[in-house]
């Protein structure tokens, strides 16, 4: 049996937080007893710099049930940092990793799936959302809207997953060692590799307490994810330039033609061919530049260029031989 640790990232959620809590041990106390994960198996709240009495709480669960952890971060530095900071803390003493909110949006029945799919041989098992029949008609639309985008500016995201995943330690391990600052997750776990899968859940209202992520939050948050996981913006300004750099010649032809049908007040000619071919000319140098600086941009996130799966090497076959 295999030891899961689950990780929530908790800011503000005093609201939430002895429901989630009696909710996740009755969740984690079932798996136990049938056997699907070991009695070392733990419930980890990591705190994000909560201005209420966030942690004392998760104190005060440790105290009373050790299978309740904590984890207490010095300020507040976002979600991803949370629960990054989450999994790295806990990665050495567990098998698997769950990660999921605190206000249990997500429906936590998915958990046995998700382990099932571990021990058929997964190494990252994605919760996806199958319905959004509770978010409001605006929550649904920006947020598909987000994914579609996100897809368009070449982040490679897995439809409606938000954070609620299951990783292997070796996983973590690959997680660990992207070495980039920005590190948007959706974006980066598909990106370790190794085989994974999804399920399918049904996505729940809040039970308490407002939402953390206001649509302005949302959207810094989709800003970071485009830029910090592709150049493609950069590109796009490039091929915008070389079509306004293309129009400016059709321009020439068109102004000259009409230069020679007398049809032009004197100076119209080179002033419009000189307005489209400059800006074409200077969006088209911006782009370039700006692809330089993208590669630069990469360089410095040192990513790991690959992640190695299995190594048969010789004295694995020397154990072979001697096996057998
Ligand atoms: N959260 C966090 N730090 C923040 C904002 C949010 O750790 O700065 C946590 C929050 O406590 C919750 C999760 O991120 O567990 C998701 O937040 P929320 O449910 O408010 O987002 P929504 O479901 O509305 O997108
Ligand atoms: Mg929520």
């Amino acid at each position: 049996m295999d030891t899961l640790y689950l990780v929530i990232p908790c800011y503000n959620e005093e609201e939430v937080l002895p429901e989630t809590s009696r909710q996740l041990l009755a969740k984690m106390t079932s798996l136990i007893e049938k056997q699907k994960i070991s009695e070392k198996s733990r419930i980890v709240f990591v705190n994000d710099g909560s201005k209420d009495r966030t942690w004392e709480m998760i104190e005060q669960l440790h105290h009373e049930n050790p299978m309740y952890q904590g984890v207490c971060l010095s300020r507040n530095r976002g979600h991803q940092n949370a629960l990054l900071a989450g999994l790295m803390t806990v990665k050495d003493h567990c098998d698997m990793t769950i990660s999921l909110d605190a206000d249990l949006q997500d429906d936590i029945d998915a958990i046995d799936e998700m382990v099932e799919k571990y021990y058929e041989g997964n190494d990252v098992v994605y919760g996806v959302r199958s319905a959004r029949d509770t978010d409001t008609f605006f929550k649904k639309f920006t947020a598909e809207g987000f994914y579609k985008v996100m897809k368009h500016m070449g982040a490679d995201v897995v439809f409606n997953h938000a954070d609620y995943r299951l990783m292997s330690r070796r996983a973590l391990d690959g997680l660990g060692s992207f070495k980039e600052v920005n590190m948007f997750l959706r974006g980066v776990v598909p990106m370790i590799g190794y085989r994974s899968d999804k399920v399918y859940y049904a996505r729940k209202e809040r039970f308490a307490g407002t939402s953390k992520y206001p649509l302005k939050k949302m959207l810094s948050f989709a800003w970071e994810g485009i830029t910090s996981l592709s150049t493609k913006p950069i590109s796009m300004i490039t091929r915008l330039g070389t079509v306004i750099f293309l129009v400016s010649i059709i321009m020439l032809i068109y102004s000259v033609v009409r230069h020679f049908m007398g049809a032009t007040t004197t100076g119209w000619t080179s002033l419009i061919v000189s307005i489209w071919a400059i800006g074409g000319l200077q969006l088209l140098a911006i782009g370039i530049i700006g692809q330089y600086i993208g590669k630069v941009y990469l360089e410095t996130k040192e990513r790991p260029k690959f992640i190695v799966e299995q190594y048969l090497s010789d004295e694995d076959a020397e154990d072979k031989k001697t096996l057998s």
